[in-house]
């Protein structure tokens, strides 16, 4: 027991010693040392979220770019009136209560979209990604991100009083490989640009039930549990979901197990991004700084960096009048910019050019820019080319680290 300002808490390790210890799978240690990511906070995010904190998980990132509404109080136990109020970040009044349950838990919060806001670096460090997103979109991002880092995901998805869980491990079973090739094809061209795939994401809003995200929810939360234990996995003490899609059916009260794996070896998406290269940089440096360090560690004057989940913005052009307008901004913020702009909102996507740079190499106009200001995230694995190799190239966390780059900088480690 901790006492501390008079309240009596129990440490990570005591968290649930009088009963958990009692089932045969469940190894403490690995739980309390455990760090899980949850991809979306709405109706399944807060069940899931309960759920492992529940049980005690030790290190938890929340990543979710809403906030709390009216509307979401019935059907998430995390959020309150007084969040719903205050429009209050959803990551953060789910992070405060489950602090409440257990202040031992470590929790991390990004207020973003899983398409770029998470740094690969970062999702390395898990033990397992839960994923309670609502739309094909965010699952492909997902999963393409997953399976870069090497690390195994669990899916959920909700529609009125069905609901589905699955779970994918790198190398064995792979989201984009269960599309349909239409499905593939649609998702491409409905997310052929920022502007569509904002659109897409919310008319693809469904309704779901407190029921049905507790049910999802609590099957998405046990398959993150057999996940932390590895070992007990292999061994066959526990079986995974992987492989199988879990669907409830509410109105018909039935439960079935499908058969639900696919691993095609051409797919594009099963690229394993190893060996990583730590650098001493991170999102603060600028483009130039990054370039030049690039160039000391790979001996080359020839180096890029392709951006893989981020596309820089240059300008736009409209096709018709043949005006530009001067953007210099991450392509995930176009859409706001077009928003923002009385003349440019009323017209339609089609009619616009838009000037996208995905290489950044020694040509780059503006490298004074952070890269940060590119958008990308801390802790993310950048993509570099040289002559003729790729190098996966770690950034660290943000801005207490830049102290160290200053001491080391020009000097590859
Ligand atoms: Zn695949």
């Amino acid at each position: 027991m901790v006492k501390g300002n008079d309240i009596e808490t129990v440490t990570l390790e005591e968290w649930g010693a009088d009963i958990y210890p009692k089932l045969s799978w469940f190894k403490q240690n690995k739980v309390s040392s455990a760090h899980i990511m949850v991809v979306g906070c709405g109706a399944l995010g807060n069940e899931v979220i309960k759920n492992l904190a529940l049980f005690g998980v030790g290190n938890l990132v929340l990543v979710d770019f809403d906030t709390c509404e009216f509307s979401n109080l019935t059907r998430s136990i995390l959020f309150n009136s007084d969040d719903a109020q205050k429009h209050r970040y959803k990551v953060e009044a789910a992070a405060e209560s489950i602090k409440r349950i257990n202040p031992n838990i470590n929790v991390k919060t990004i207020v973003g979209d899983i398409s770029y806001s998470v740094g690969l670096g970062l999702i390395r460090q898990m033990n397992a990604v839960v994923g309670c997103v609502d739309n094909r979109w965010a699952r492909y991002c997902l999963n393409r991100l997953c399976m870069r880092a090497g690390v195994p995901w669990v899916d959920g998805g909700l529609n009125a009083l069905e609901g589905v869980a699955k779970v994918f491990i790198p190398g064995k079973n792979c989201y984009a490989c269960t599309l349909e090739p239409s499905a593939l094809a649609e998702l491409k061209r409905s997310t052929s640009c920022a502007v569509a795939i904002k659109r897409n994401q919310e008319s693809g809003r469904v309704p779901t039930t407190p029921v049905v995200a507790s049910i999802i929810g609590a099957v998405q939360a046990q398959e993150a549990m057999k996940l932390i234990h590895k070992e007990e996995l292999e061994s066959g003490e526990l079986t995974s979901l992987c492989g199988k899609m879990f669907c409830y059916d509410g109105q018909y009260m039935s439960v079935r197990l499908i058969s639900h794996q696919a691993w095609d070896d051409d797919c594009p998406v099963h690229e394993n991004w190893s060996p990583i290269v730590k650098s001493p940089l991170n999102n603060l440096n600028t483009v130039e700084e990054v370039l030049s360090w690039l160039k000391k560690k790979f001996s080359t004057d020839h180096v890029e960096i392709v951006l893989r989940n981020h596309s820089w913005v240059d300008f736009i052009e409209d096709r018709e009048s043949g005006k530009i307008y001067n953007v210099m901004l991450p392509e995930a913020e176009v859409p706001a910019f077009i928003e923002s702009d009385e003349v440019l909102r009323s017209k339609p996507m089609g009619q616009f050019y838009q000037h996208t740079i995905r290489n950044i190499n020694s040509d780059f106009k503006d490298k004074d820019l952070t890269l940060s200001q590119l958008g990308i995230p801390e802790m993310e694995v950048l993509y570099v080319r040289t002559q003729n190799e790729e190098k996966y190239v770690e950034l660290r966390v943000g801005s207490e680290e830049l102290g160290i780059l200053v001491q080391t900088r020009g000097e590859p480690s």
